[in-house]
């Protein structure tokens, strides 16, 4: 007996394979997006229902395993996976429903969010997601969700209404404003931590085409982009989003040749308002005279995996991140600075904003602890070379330490590597203990404790 797998029991119950060190797929299935982790769970479990999700919790608890769960796999930290635990894998349960008439749609716990883009624009919708397409629903929509259609529509987590869940003591439940309201209340930017969503259901938003796509301009006019931008973004009705960037331009089309591989500043715009109204709205913007300007009609499913090719999985990747209020002039300074200084051809910032109808939401509606903030800023080292892993990380310590005095003091959790309870509390600020309680009630002994960590707490008075 003593030889045998802890988990053997498990095996027997899975629909779905167990996937454990020996097994011919194990270091395949291993791997996640960020090529930089490289950890090795105990066994990870391909659940294919409810049924193998509440299995392979209840055999994580009985063996007293870190369980690790994995939506799309796409955590910067390496979150989806673990060392020496279980994982439990949501990567078959996909499943897909649309209720045009009720703008909703149930997207499985394991979707990725080009599955949920393909079936809501056949009926004219789209849920806000994140600006790529291969990024998992399930992590992304629990920590927040920041993209294209933020200033319109709000955040992912404002647009969950609801979710089933299997919770630690491996029963199911359904979630939403009426049941088990304190657990909606904490899924809404908690992250992973009070159990394991099998499936959401979504607000959708009618939204077909979008005028979306770069503009770009010589990296030597970045502070004065900078600078206009923050003055001017916030100022600007919601159907107009816009995210800054520093990039080096990629070695293809669409780009002209002239521009192959300089480091440029950029902003990423979408707009989805009345399209007779567009030019009236890019005139402002085309009188800054970009030096590449592609912004056009684009089916929005096609807005949100524009930039999927040039980010395969298997790169590295180190992130450092803050949320920001205002921009000083110090601040645009210091980010021209560093910005300059791009480590690798893949390396950028991006600033995205998360004012207009996300500042909207009541501050006590949800975690999310920033509805003042107006971008969630990140800098992201990647390189597909091992051997500029600590080139990336360096440059991205050093850019994240000259500009977090300016910042508003946490970060958007899904952007965050593993840095620590301090971080997490200070991105949650005053809603912490609450989360905690909700903890202490759904996962008292903190079995899922592979991610941005709550530690169970005393009730909330
Ligand atoms: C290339 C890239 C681009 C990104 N762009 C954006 C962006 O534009 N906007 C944005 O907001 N974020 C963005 N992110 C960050 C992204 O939101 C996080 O990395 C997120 O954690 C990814 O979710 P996942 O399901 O793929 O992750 P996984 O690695 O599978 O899981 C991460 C964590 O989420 C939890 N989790 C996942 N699924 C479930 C579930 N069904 N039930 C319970 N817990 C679950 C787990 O606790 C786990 O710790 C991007 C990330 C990458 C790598």
């Amino acid at each position: 007996m003593s030889n045998q797998s802890p988990l053997r029991t498990l095996k027997g119950t899975l629909r779905g394979d167990l996937i454990e060190p020996g097994d011919a797929r194990y270091d395949e299935v291993r791997k996640v997006y960020n090529g930089m982790i490289d950890k090795r769970p105990l066994a990870i479990a391909m659940c294919l229902d409810v049924a193998d999700v509440s299995a392979a919790v209840l055999a994580g608890a009985d063996h007293g395993l870190p369980v690790a769960i994995r939506g799309g796999g796409h955590n910067a930290g390496g979150l989806g996976i673990c060392d020496d635990g279980l994982v439990i894998d949501l990567s078959h349960m996909k499943q897909i429903e649309v209720d045009a008439a009720a703008k909703t749609v149930k997207v499985g716990g394991g979707a990725l969010w080009h599955d949920v883009d393909a079936a809501t624009h056949a009926h004219g919708l789209a849920v806000p997601a994140g600006i790529i397409s291969t990024t998992g629903v399930g992590g992304l929509s629990l920590g927040g969700g920041v993209g294209h259609l933020t200033r319109k529509c709000g955040l992912t987590i404002d647009n969950i209404v609801g979710a089933e869940m299997v919770l630690a003591d491996g029963e199911t439940a359904t979630v939403n404003k009426e049941q088990h309201a304190d657990l909606f209340w904490a899924i809404r930017g908690g992250g992973g931590n009070f159990g394991i969503v099998t499936e959401f259901k979504f607000r959708a938003h009618a939204i077909h085409t979008d005028i979306a796509g770069p503009m770009l301009w010589p990296l030597e006019r970045s502070k004065e982009i900078l600078q206009w931008y923050a003055d001017f973004l916030p100022k600007q009705p919601d159907e107009l989003n816009g995210f800054f960037a520093f990039l080096t331009v990629p070695p293809g089309p669409p780009f002209p040749e002239a521009l192959h591989l300089k480091p440029m500043c950029g902003i990423v715009w979408c707009y989805v308002g009345p399209p007779d109204q567009a030019d009236k709205v890019f005139a402002p913007i085309r009188a800054l005279k970009p030096a590449l300007d592609l912004v056009g009609p684009i089916p929005h499913p096609a807005v949100q995996s524009m930039f999927d090719p040039l980010l395969p999985p298997g790169l590295q990747w180190y992130w450092k991140a803050d949320f920001v209020k205002e921009l000083s002039s110090a601040a645009i300074d210091r980010n021209v600075e560093h910005g300059a200084k791009m480590p690798t051809m893949l390396s950028t910032m991006h600033m995205y904003p998360v004012d207009g109808a996300a500042n909207r939401v009541g501050r006590d509606e949800t975690p999310w602890a920033y509805r003042d903030a107006r971008w969630a800023q990140v800098i992201v080292g990647i390189d597909p070379d091992p051997a500029n892993r600590d080139t990336i990380t360096a440059w991205s310590k050093n850019y994240f330490d000259a500009i977090h005095p300016y910042s508003a003091g946490g970060a958007y959790v899904n952007f965050m590597m593993e840095e620590g309870d301090d971080r997490v509390k200070a991105t949650y600020r005053d809603h912490y203990p609450r989360l905690a309680s909700v903890k202490a009630k759904y996962d008292p002994s903190n079995l899922f404790c592979v991610n941005q960590n709550i530690k169970p707490g005393a009730p909330a008075v």
